[in-house]
């Protein structure tokens, strides 16, 4: 089968044969219908310092999809071939404390499809049964392929209440763009959103945000106080990775306000700890989706009205992959999908 793989320890990805997976008893075969491209599949693409310690090479790389199943393993019993599903990308020990607490987004022995176990971007992907969400009917293929980040963006925003509450979004890439959608789905009131891409805030703007802040030239207190809010943004979101955003966002809290961190930092980004502790902050870390309960979320946020679909903005044949990754690299897109039917 056709494959994108990370075939050398450098920058790039080879379109090429390998052998079609093989399933085991609990697995399912799955036709990869389309792919969404993913920040972290950049990271692999560029061959950063991150990606060199973290891929085994050669693996097929990618994790956001959708497809079709062809091959059920003969202990599945509840999936059938022609289901569309897509995979949740983290494959969980299932053994340890919180696994079987059923908090299994927070396993401590996580492997990540397309990261450190063979990945979507390939004609065909075997997975656990456990790890395929079967989609509702009525869910576009498009929007299905990138449940994935999505669910990251859904995690998130919904980690804290957001009836009534006003929502700083640092961070406007596919992810950001997705959860200002979100945000106001869920009844936020101002949903402010922070960039330093113009293109990246105007999307921000079609997913639903109040205002949008380039802080490059802006700061985001100003428009708060535009906006008449004169004690702070109630519910943060970091979703750029970027030291200063954290801090924008540390600044701009309320007293009491709740932080939810999706963005990758570097290990060591220094912020003035006196606002957390005086001002009563608080943080919390956010790794992949909620299994399955984000999933379900996703599905019933569509069926009642969220629209997410302006964030993705390209589409292009798994051939021509090296297209959609160099908008990604320019940072002028959406989401990039990739077609695997064609
Ligand atoms: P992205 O890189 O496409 O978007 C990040 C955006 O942040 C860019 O538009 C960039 O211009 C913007 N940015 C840079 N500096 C900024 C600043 N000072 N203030 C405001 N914005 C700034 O990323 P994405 O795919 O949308 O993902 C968002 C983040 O979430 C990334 O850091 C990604 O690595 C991370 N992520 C984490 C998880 C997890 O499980 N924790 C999963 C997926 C993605
Ligand atoms: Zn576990």
């Amino acid at each position: 089968m056709k494959a994108l793989v990370k075939s050398e320890a450098a920058p790039g990805l080879t379109l090429t044969d390998v052998p079609e997976p093989t399933i085991g008893d609990r697995e399912v075969l799955i036709r990869v219908d389309r792919t969404g491209i993913c920040g972290t599949d950049l990271h692999i693409y560029n061959w950063d310092a991150w990606a060199q310690k973290t891929i085994p090479v050669p693996l097929v790389i990618g994790h956001e999809f959708v497809g079709e199943i062809v091959e059920i393993g003969a202990d599945v019993d509840y999936l059938k071939a022609g289901d569309v599903v897509s995979g949740e990308g983290h494959l969980i020990c299932g053994r340890c404390r919180n696994c079987l607490a059923g908090r299994r987004h927070l396993c401590k022995d996580t492997a990540g499809v397309g990261v450190n176990h063979p990945g979507a971007f390939a004609e065909y992907i075997a997975l656990p049964a456990t790890n395929v969400w079967k989609h509702a009917p009525g869910i576009s293929r498009d929007l299905a392929s990138i449940f994935d980040p999505f669910g990251n963006a859904t995690h998130t925003a919904l980690s804290f209440p957001l009836l009534g509450e006003d929502v700083l979004i640092t961070g406007a890439g596919p992810i950001g763009c997705m959860a200002v959608a979100i945000a106001k789905h869920a009844g936020a009131r101002h949903v402010v959103v922070s960039d330093l891409n113009d293109q990246r805030l105007e999307l921000a703007s079609k997913l639903g945000a109040t205002v949008t802040v380039n802080v490059s030239r802006a700061k985001i207190r100003e428009a708060a106080d535009r906006l008449g809010m004169t004690e702070g943004f109630d519910v943060g979101l970091e979703m750029s990775g970027n030291r200063h955003a954290f801090n924008d966002l540390v600044d701009n809290m309320a007293h009491g306000g709740k932080i939810a961190l999706l963005g990758i930092p570097e290990p060591t980004v220094a912020i003035d700890w006196n606002k957390v502790v005086f001002n009563g902050l608080h943080i919390k870390g956010i790794y992949g989706r909620e299994m399955y309960e984000t999933w379900y979320q996703m599905t019933t946020m569509l069926q009642s009205g969220l629209d997410i679909s302006p964030v993705i903005t390209h589409h292009f044949s798994y051939r021509d992959f090296a297209k959609g990754f160099a908008l990604m690299n320019e940072g002028s897109c959406g989401k990039v999908i990739l077609d695997w039917s064609q």
